[in-house]
């Protein structure tokens, strides 16, 4: 070729960076097109296989990379990422279900799945049962021919019931019924899904992965091939890329996910002690506490536990005081996902949320991050007297 004119050598360059560069951090490839060698590894590219690249939104070195490590900390063997927890819940349902089948989803599930699966009754043919997070075995009498896919969460969102997972999953297993688990709150370190016979475990890597309150992120990991390819063709029909720079993210902080998690579990269960001996909360919904619906099965599967609780308070208070009181906080902001290193605190209209609540009292949930827990306490004892 001749000499390349300025305007093209802008596009082409021939610089190459030299070989044998070596560091810790995951290198971030952004790319939409992905070069073949020539037109015979194009036609024989299979965007299914991950030993190969076809084009950006079928994976990159660096997607790659964070669904084999989180495959690994889930004890899986194929993982996909999607481009928010409640995408990844989204790529689930589409993959597995078709018009005319039945899903079942417990009452306490995180509430944009819910109405996911509403939309999914109303427009596309499917229809969606509400169960209660506390029947156990007694799923079996809500399985029908039709049924395709039983929800668990495990603690439910706000409530935090733990569910009777070995119990779901055994009934499953006998009728041919996949079972996917939301186990965000545990980040895929304090519960074994695959091991209590759970075939889809659902990450919000919004939360503990990323740990920055900075990215949006999801994913789905299986052990199954098969059902990994099921997965794959939702993810790719519906265009789940993620961002390079998001995923990096991810991987940054993946090293210190496990270090992190315990600091949250261990402050979470100081505070919620420290909670549960006032007068003005009546109970204490945190897995680890005996208040909790379902803390036997958080004794029997579970190895830890997140930083993510919720209280109820004294039935006397009126929801104004209660608003007060999260209003009077001072190191928790008010806000909806968590994870991150910062303490967060949220009052839930639970008895408008559940269809059978018979609790009283208001609900507040905390999530507390990475702050000295004694700071924590003594912000809480204030906002208290402020009630
Ligand atoms: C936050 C959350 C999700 C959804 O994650 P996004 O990334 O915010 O869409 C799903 N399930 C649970 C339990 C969550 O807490």
């Amino acid at each position: 070729m001749t000499q390349k004119r300025l305007q093209t050598q802008i596009i082409h360059t021939d610089y190459v960076p030299p070989e044998g560069f070596a560091a810790f951090p995951s290198a971030i490839h952004h790319a939409s097109t992905v070069l073949f060698k020539n037109v015979a590894a194009m036609r024989s590219g299979d965007w299914k296989e991950k030993n190969a690249y076809t084009y950006g939104l079928h994976g990159t070195p660096t997607t790659f990379t964070l669904e084999a490590r989180l495959a690994e900390i889930e004890g899986g063997t194929h993982c996909l990422l999607a481009p928010s927890g409640l995408a990844a819940i989204a790529m689930c349902n589409f993959a597995l279900l078709k018009s005319g089948d039945d899903v079942l989803l417990p009452d306490n599930v995180y509430s944009p799945n819910r109405d996911l699966a509403k939309w999914m009754s109303s427009d596309f043919g499917i229809t969606a049962r509400l169960y209660d997070p506390m029947t156990g075995a007694g799923i079996a009498e809500l399985i029908q021919p039709n049924t395709k896919l039983i929800w668990t969460e495990a603690p439910g969102s706000v409530s935090m019931e733990v569910p009777d997972l070995r119990a779901i999953c055994d009934a499953a297993k006998q009728k041919g019924v996949l079972v996917a688990l939301d186990n965000t709150w545990s980040a895929g370190l304090a519960l074994r899904g695959f091991d209590l016979g759970v075939d889809v475990v659902m990450q919000a890597l919004t939360k503990y992965q990323s740990g920055g309150s900075d990215v949006l992120m999801g994913s789905l990991v299986t052990r199954d091939k098969l059902l990994h390819e099921r997965l794959s063709m939702a993810h790719m029909r519906l265009g789940m890329g993620v961002s390079a720079d998001d995923t990096y993210l991810v991987l940054r902080n993946l090293p210190t996910l496990k270090i992190r998690f315990e600091t949250h579990d261990a402050s979470a269960r100081k505070v919620a002690s420290w909670l549960k001996a006032r007068p003005e909360i009546s109970k204490v919904l945190h897995p680890a506490f005996e208040d909790c619906p379902g803390h036997e099965n958080w004794k029997r599967d579970f190895t830890g536990a997140g930083g993510l609780f919720s209280v109820l308070f004294d039935a006397k208070y009126t929801e104004a005081q209660t608003d007060r009181f999260v209003d009077s906080l001072k190191l928790f902001g008010i806000g909806y996902s968590w994870g991150g290193a910062h303490s967060l605190c949220i009052p839930y209209r639970i008895q408008a949320m559940r269809k059978n609540w018979k609790e009283k009292g208001a609900l507040v949930r905390f999530n507390i991050g990475l702050e000295d827990p004694d700071d924590l306490i003594a912000d809480i004892e204030s906002a208290l007297a402020l009630m």
